[in-house]
C-alpha cells in the first residue's frame, strides 16, 4: 500500500465500533496523541488517526478508523455487532472487546465476570479500560496489534 512508508514492515488496519458515548473517540485520541477531552464532540462520519508500533523486531503502522456510533448499542446487542462483523468483515480479522470508564466505579453497568464470559464464549481478546485515566488503553491496542500481528507474519 502507498500508506506504507519505508520505515513500515506493516500496515494493520483496525477500527472502533460501538455505542456513541462509550468513548471510542478518546480511547483513540489517547492511544494515538495521549489526549483527553472531558467535552468530545460526537464524531461525524469516520476520522483516523495512526500510529507506529514497535512489534519485535518489526515496524507496524496502525491505521484506527473511529466511527460514528448513530444507535444506542448496548452490552445486550454485542451479540448482533459479533454477528455482522463476522458475516461482512475479514476471515483473518482479530475482534478486541474494551469494557471503558472502569473510572466510573459507582456507575458501573457491567460486571467484569460477564465481559470475561462473553468474550470467552465468542472468542475474543478482553479489556476493561479507562481513556480518562489512561488505564490499560495502551494495552488494548498493544494486545489487538500483537493479535493481528501473529495472523500476519
Ligand atoms: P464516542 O461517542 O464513543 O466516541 O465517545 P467519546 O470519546 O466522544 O466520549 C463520550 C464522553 O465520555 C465524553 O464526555 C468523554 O469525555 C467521556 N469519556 C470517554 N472515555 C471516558 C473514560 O474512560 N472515563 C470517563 N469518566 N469518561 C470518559
Ligand atoms: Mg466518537
Amino acid at each position: 500500500s502507498s500508506l506504507l512508508d519505508d520505515e513500515c514492515d506493516y500496515l494493520f488496519k483496525t477500527v472502533l465500533i460501538g455505542d456513541s458515548a462509550v468513548g471510542k473517540s478518546n480511547l483513540l485520541s489517547r492511544f494515538a496523541k495521549d489526549e483527553f477531552h472531558l467535552d468530545s464532540k460526537p464524531t461525524i462520519g469516520v476520522e483516523f488517526a495512526y500510529r507506529n508500533i514497535k512489534v519485535g523486531d518489526k515496524m507496524v503502522k496502525a491505521q484506527i478508523w473511529d466511527t460514528a456510533g448513530q444507535e444506542r448499542v448496548t452490552f445486550e446487542n454485542l451479540r448482533k455487532w459479533l454477528h455482522e462483523l463476522r458475516e461482512y468483515g475479514n476471515r483473518d480479522m482479530v475482534i478486541v472487546l474494551v469494557g471503558n470508564k472502569t473510572d466510573l466505579v459507582e456507575s458501573r453497568e457491567v460486571e467484569v465476570r460477564d465481559g470475561q464470559s462473553l468474550a470467552q464464549v465468542e472468542d475474543l481478546c478482553f479489556m476493561e479500560t479507562s481513556a480518562k485515566e489512561n488505564l490499560n488503553v495502551e494495552d488494548a491496542f498493544l494486545q489487538m496489534i500483537t493479535k493481528i500481528f501473529e495472523i500476519a507474519s
